[in-house]
């Protein structure tokens, strides 16, 4: 995927433009637009597929069975959802939960990437396959959940979607111990990253990448003593500070 600049500048500028996009026939079938929820400075994002039932009532993401037992395995973590941000690849409910189709995902993807390059997130946190293939296209959910991937800057770490966990009892465990990687993904996060210049903001590759040249485990050091500059120790402070 080529990268694309920015339109927006603030997250609640795509919010508002999600909510009355047109951009592909989802529009048509939707009760409201989720463009996502949470905080704009986290380290830590959730993607999901796109939003269900509830989501499409409410206009909010996972708020229901499945966004209630999300709730409980963040607080595991321990996490809030204001914590982080939560949002899906497409922003409107596919009709009775289909698969979103190819061209309503390239429609939607440019708030998705910019809410990402907006955010900036140290570790995103893919929930179900769907949304694991949008950044690990080679991924195997029943292989690489709970693994911590180097995508460039960033980490992956994929996990089960929630309500495959409802559906599976034996799954429910599964997501639980691999929602409690989240802190060692944001530690391994901070060995991808370089000083940056006083008053920078760090550089990033796309995180939606299309190579799998781009796409590497994170080695398994949880070693982050050797990251050099003031300001990037405050950095890490600020980003460690969630847990
Ligand atoms: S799914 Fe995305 S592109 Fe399609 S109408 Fe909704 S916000 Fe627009």
């Amino acid at each position: 995927m080529s990268e694309q600049k920015p339109r927006w500048s603030s997250v609640d500028q795509i919010a508002a433009e999600v909510l009355s996009c047109t951009r592909c026939v989802l529009s048509e079938t939707r009760t409201r637009a989720v463009p996502g929820d949470g905080s704009s400075t986290t380290a830590v994002m959730f993607i999901g597929e796109g939003p269900g039932q509830n989501e499409d009532e409410q206009g909010l993401p996972f708020v229901g069975r499945a966004g209630k037992l999300l709730n409980s395995l963040l607080a595991e973590v321990p996490l809030q959802r204001e914590d982080v941000y939560i949002t899906n690849v497409v922003k409107c409910r596919p009709p009775g939960n289909r698969d979103p189709e190819p061209d309503e995902v390239a429609a939607c993807l440019p708030y998705l990437q910019a809410q990402i390059e907006l955010i900036d997130p140290r570790v995103i946190v893919t929930l179900g396959r769907h949304s694991m293939l949008r950044f690990y296209p080679q991924g195997k959910i029943s292989n690489d959940h709970g693994r911590i991937i180097d995508i460039g800057g960033r980490v992956l770490l994929p996990v089960y979607h929630p309500a495959a966990a409802l559906r599976n009892p034996r799954l429910n465990q599964t997501l639980r111990e691999d929602m409690r990687r989240i802190p060692e993904a944001v530690r391994k996060s901070l060995l991808l990253r370089r000083p940056a210049e006083p008053g920078s903001k760090p550089e990033h590759r796309s995180a939606l990448t299309e190579s799998e040249e781009d796409v590497q485990p994170v080695a398994e050091s949880s070693d982050t003593s050797a990251t050099g500059s003031d300001t990037e120790a405050a950095d890490q402070r600020d980003q460690m500070s969630l847990f």
